[in-house]
């Protein structure tokens, strides 16, 4: 289905002949009807989109209660305007204020307002009967082509059941598809614009992973898919589904026990993570609260978030790792960095922003307070940023212990190793924390160079690459007996040719995404410790990229149940 925002759809459509009082009653129902769907959806804490829905919406409520907007838009209808063109000319008025500030964060938020545009002017076309609401567009069955998309057209979609999106466009960021992958929507992104002109009702197969959106799949391709006699549309969703059966532990063929903890990015994550029995939340990345709203989010706000992640673990360990703000992840609007990844990133953001750094650990502390908290610091690269970023913490702690707020006293504190200097200086950072976990995915690229988002680099980003398998080895080796406080949380951490690697060097804690929590278990399953160390020897005993690509070509490793 080709998705167009109701403003579009709007634009030019014949309007009923009413009353002047009739229009002011019309709108007045369709702006209270709008603040009624959205006070209903961030009331729905049982919804696993409940942190991505407050965030976004929570806004949204705030601004349709601003007389500056609601409140001209009556005035517009009072001296003679049609609703319909009131909303059109408030919200395109906002658009433009907004559009012309020069901090590319408030310039986003011309899509909010184009968001609640959207939403009154649905309600506007409610007859007194009432009418499903926006909120509960149905995409069952569907998979969505759109361009020009906003992170809540992407929440509105998952929350639809969509099976699928196809997003045209180039612009689209990093974090669209971070937040589409997090939904558990599949989603392919294209800027071949003839995807727009597929006809509305055409039978639909998206294979996500390899990026192929077959129009009208041949019986053959719908068999390959594993869909039967499933209409194609909705195959993306039966092949994400979750299972209900309960999960054995994560262990070894011998029986050793393997901590198999989760990523985390949303709500939707942590909770799938506990239905496929993870351990414990292994890396929750509390930038995307950030990311989403693309602005600073207020202490209490962060709180509830993360709130509902802990609850979410029922008492399993929870590691909330600080903002991880910068490199990739930047908001828009922070000022432009010559070399992002080279810059104010992670732990430097936060310390060089004491105040929101301490409300963030305040919210964590509060959010974690009878929980098996873990607090993390990310981009860590000397000492120094640990022992600062811990005064910090102690502080928070103090201030809420006098205020006498509820929060948890003794949080665990862990430093993510992926920056070279953690490396050389491996054991003063095990000496700093309680825990480390090693970040593969910045790891391999400041130890190789090589840009993780550089996809013409893709050959030279390798975990298995001779030197990160050597510097990885180096760091269980150094970290002694302290390796059982060391996990891997970076993606090669569910790579089935890296996990009997890490289990072979001593490593006892692997923290994955989600949809790969099964996948790792078997693979674990499958070697026992004394193979898994012989194949670790084995290949650290390769020098070349070469030499390794010829290996893992003749390798076979033991079937996986
Ligand atoms: C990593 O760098 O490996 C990691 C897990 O952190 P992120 O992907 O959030 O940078
Ligand atoms: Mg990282």
């Amino acid at each position: 289905m080709l998705f167009r925002s109701v403003l579009e759809r709007t634009a030019g459509t014949a309007k009923v002949e009413e009353s002047r009082e009739g229009a002011v009653a019309r709108l007045d129902r369709a702006i209270d009807a709008t603040r009624a769907e959205l006070e209903r959806l961030l009331d729905d804490l049982d919804s696993d989109l409940y942190d991505v829905v407050s965030l976004i919406f929570s806004t949204h409520v705030l601004m349709l209660t601003d007389e500056a907007f609601s409140g001209e838009m009556r005035s517009l209808v009072e001296s003679g305007q049609a609703p319909e063109d009131a909303v059109q000319t408030v919200v395109a008025s906002f658009v433009r204020t907004f559009r012309n500030l020069r901090e590319a964060r408030l310039a986003e938020k011309a899509q909010d307002v184009r968001d609640i545009g959207q939403r009154i002017l649905a309600n506007l076309s409610v007859t007194e009967e009432g009418r499903a609401s926006a909120s509960g567009d149905d995409f069952t069955g569907h998979i969505v082509i759109a361009e020009d998309l906003l992170p809540s057209d992407l929440v509105r979609f998952a929350m639809g059941h969509a099976s699928g999106v196809v997003i045209i466009g180039a612009t689209i960021t990093a974090h669209i598809s971070i937040l589409a992958q997090s939904l558990g929507l599949p989603v392919l992104m294209t800027t071949d614009r003839r995807a727009l002109e597929i006809a509305p009702r055409a039978p639909l197969l998206l294979d996500a992973a390899s990026g192929r959106l077959l129009i009208t799949p041949t019986a053959e391709q719908l068999i390959e898919y594993g869909t039967g006699t499933v209409p194609p549309a909705t195959a993306a969703r039966v092949r994400a589904g979750v299972g209900q059966r309960r999960r054995a532990r994560c262990e070894t063929a011998d029986h050793a026990r393997v901590t198999l903890l989760a990523n985390v990015n949303l709500l939707n994550d942590a909770r799938r993570a506990a239905a496929l029995d993870a351990d414990g939340i292994g890396l929750y990345r509390s930038e995307f609260p950030f990311i989403i709203r693309n602005d600073y989010v207020s202490e209490d706000e962060q709180r509830r978030v993360y709130r509902t992640i802990v609850e979410s673990m029922a008492g399993r360990p929870v590691v909330l790792r600080t903002a991880d703000i910068g490199g990739d992840k930047l908001l828009a609007g922070r000022e432009e960095e010559r070399n992002p990844f080279l810059g104010v990133r992670g732990i430097r953001f936060s310390l060089a922003n004491r105040e929101l750094f301490r409300e963030q650990l305040r919210a964590m502390l509060r959010a974690g307070h009878d929980a098996d908290l873990h607090i993390m610091f990310p981009m860590v690269s000397s000492v120094e940023e640990i022992e600062d970023a811990r005064v910090e913490l102690a502080r928070c702690i103090d201030e809420l212990a006098a205020g006498g707020v509820t929060h948890h006293p003794a949080p665990k504190v862990g430093a993510m190793v992926e920056l070279p200097s953690a490396v050389v200086t491996i054991e003063e950072f095990a000496a700093a924390t309680d825990f480390l976990s090693i970040g593969t995915n910045d790891l391999i690229m400041y130890l190789l160079a090589v840009d993780r988002t550089n996809e013409r680099l893709g050959e030279l980003y390798r975990s298995h690459h001779p030197v990160v398998l050597r510097t990885l080895a180096d760091i269980a080796r150094r970290v002694g007996d302290r390796v059982a406080e060391l996990s891997v949380c970076g993606e090669s951490a569910a790579d089935p040719l890296m996990i009997p690697f890490y289990l072979g060097i001593g490593i006892r804690k692997l923290s994955v995404a989600p949809r790969r929590l099964d996948r790792v278990r078997a693979v674990v399953a499958s070697y026992s410790l004394e193979a898994a160390a012989g194949y670790a020897a084995r290949i650290l005993q390769i020098r070349t990229l070469r030499e390794m690509d010829r290996f893992f070509a003749g390798y076979e490793p033991p079937r996986v149940a």
